[in-house]
C-alpha cells in the first residue's frame, strides 16, 4: 500500500513489520455527539483497517478519549453531572454511532483519566533533562530546547504562534518563556477534578496524554499516527517533540492526516451551529449510504457537506443492491480483474473515489453478466468483496463490529 506521510509529505509504501500493524488515531473529546468530521476520519481508519486485514495482516488499532478537558468539566457543570458520567454517556452515544455505519471496533479505547500517573512521570523526566520547566505549579515544555521543533507542519514561529492561539492555547502566558511552549502539567480549579503530582494538584495538558497512551499501548514505533488534520499542529507537532525529548525516538512511522469536513464552505463546528450528525443521517438515510457518501472523498481533500450528495451516494447503494440481489455470476476472469483494479485504486494513497468507480463498473457489469457454468464467479461476493473494504455491507446479518470476537 502506497500512503501520503504527512513528515515527508510524499505518498511512499506503507509495508506492516512482521504482518502487524500498531495504529493510534486521536479520539473524541466526550462532551457531544459524533458529527461527519468525525466519521470521515474514523471512516478512512476504518478503511485503512479493513484493507490490511483482507491481507491477512493483524491491526492493533487504538483510539484514545480525552475524558478530561476544559470542553468536558464546563459541559458536566452547565448539566450539572460528573464529569465521568458525562464522558461514559457521550463515549457509548458515539461508539453506538460508529458502530452503527459499520466502523470495526477499536482494538483499545484508553481514557487519560486512567493514565494520569504515567503521564506524571514522563513529566518528571522532561523537567529532570531540562527540556521543561515548572512555574507556579504548572509545566511548560521548553520549545526552545528542541531546535527542530515546528519540524512535522513545516510551519515558521509566526504561523505556529497565530494558529496555537486559534486553536486553544495562549502564547501570552506570562508564565511561559517562549510563547510556544507547551502545557504538560496544570494547576486544577476549585471544583475541577485534580491529581497529586510534584508540582501542584492538577491534571495533564491534552499533548502528553496520546504519547503516553500511544506510546504505552503499541510500545515504539507507532506504526501509523492519526487524526484530523488540523491536529497536525499544534497537538501532533507537540507529541512529536516530547518523545523526541525524552528519548522515545522514532516514535512514529507513518503520519497519516484527514482532511475537513465543511458545511456549505464553512467550518463545520458546534460554535457555528452546523453540525450535520451521523445518528441524523443514519437514521434518514442507511449506513451504507453514509459509507459512500464518506467514500465518494479522498482523505487528503477538504470537502463540503451537500445534501444532493447523499442522493447520488443513495443512488449508487440502490445500484449495488441490484447487483448483488440479481443473482447473477460473472466469468472469472472479469470477476479477478475487477478485484484486481478496486484493490490497486485503494492501494494507491486509499483513493476511494476511484475504487468506487471500479465498483461501479462491477455493478454494471453484474447486471448486464449472462456468464454462467461451473467455473461462474456470483457477482454478489465480488462486490461484497470490494464493497467491505470500504464497511459498506448490504446483509441483514450483525454488522462486524458487533461479534466480540473482532474486538482480539
Ligand atoms: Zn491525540
Amino acid at each position: 500500500m502506497r500512503l501520503f506521510d504527512t513528515a515527508r509529505q510524499a505518498v511512499v509504501p506503507f509495508e506492516p513489520y512482521e504482518n502487524r500493524v500498531g495504529m493510534y488515531v486521536c479520539g473524541i473529546t466526550p462532551y457531544d455527539s459524533a458529527h461527519l468530521g468525525h466519521a470521515f476520519a474514523y471512516h478512512v481508519y476504518d478503511v485503512i483497517t479493513r484493507r490490511l486485514r483482507a491481507d491477512g495482516v493483524t491491526v492493533q488499532s487504538v483510539r484514545n478519549v480525552t475524558d478530561v478537558d476544559d470542553d468536558v468539566l464546563r459541559v458536566a457543570r452547565e448539566r450539572g453531572v460528573d464529569y465521568l458520567t458525562l464522558a461514559t454517556q457521550e463515549l457509548t452515544l458515539f461508539d453506538t454511532d460508529v458502530r452503527d455505519i459499520g466502523i470495526l471496533a477499536v482494538t483499545s479505547e484508553p481514557r487519560a483519566t486512567q493514565h494520569v500517573p504515567q503521564m506524571v512521570r514522563w513529566i518528571e523526566q522532561l523537567v529532570a533533562e531540562g527540556f521543561a520547566y515548572a512555574r507556579d505549579g504548572w509545566v511548560y515544555f521548553d520549545t526552545g530546547m528542541l531546535p527542530e521543533y515546528g519540524r512535522l507542519s513545516r510551519l515558521d514561529a509566526a504561523t505556529m504562534i497565530t494558529l496555537s492561539r486559534e486553536r486553544g492555547a495562549d502564547p501570552d502566558d506570562p508564565r511561559k518563556r517562549h510563547p510556544l511552549d507547551f502545557v504538560l502539567w496544570q494547576v486544577s480549579g476549585p471544583d475541577e477534578p485534580h491529581w497529586p503530582s510534584p508540582w501542584s494538584e492538577g491534571r495533564p495538558g491534552w499533548h502528553i496524554e496520546c504519547s503516553v497512551m500511544s506510546t504505552g499501548e503499541l510500545g515504539v514505533p507507532v506504526d501509523i499516527h492519526g487524526g484530523g488534520d488540523d491536529l497536525i499542529f499544534p497537538h501532533h507537532e507537540c507529541e512529536l517533540a516530547q518523545c523526541e525529548a525524552a528519548g522515545v525516538a522514532p516514535f512514529v512511522r507513518h503520519w497519516v492526516h484527514v482532511a475537513m469536513v465543511r458545511y456549505e464552505g464553512e467550518k463545520m463546528s458546534k460554535s457555528l451551529g452546523n453540525l450535520v450528525f451521523v445518528r441524523k443521517l443514519v437514521e434518514h438515510t442507511s449506513a451504507a449510504t453514509v459509507r459512500l457518501l464518506l467514500a465518494m472523498h479522498h482523505f487528503r481533500e477538504s470537502w463540503s457537506y451537500e445534501a444532493h450528495e447523499l442522493d447520488d451516494a443513495h443512488a449508487r447503494a440502490e445500484t449495488y443492491r441490484s447487483a448483488t440481489a440479481s443473482g447473477n455470476a460473472l466469468a472469472p476472469d472479469a470477476a479477478r480483474e475487477f478485484k484486481h483494479e478496486f484493490l490497486a485504486r485503494i492501494d494507491d494513497n486509499l483513493d476511494t473515489p476511484g475504487a468506487l468507480r471500479v465498483a461501479d463498473d462491477t455493478a454494471t457489469a453484474i447486471l448486464r453478466s449472462t456468464a454462467s457454468g461451473a467455473d461462474a464467479v456470483a457477482g454478489d461476493s465480488v462486490l461484497a468483496s470490494m464493497l467491505d473494504i470500504i464497511g459498506v455491507h448490504f446483509t441483514r446479518a450483525l454488522p462486524e463490529s458487533r461479534v466480540p470476537s473482532d474486538a482480539a
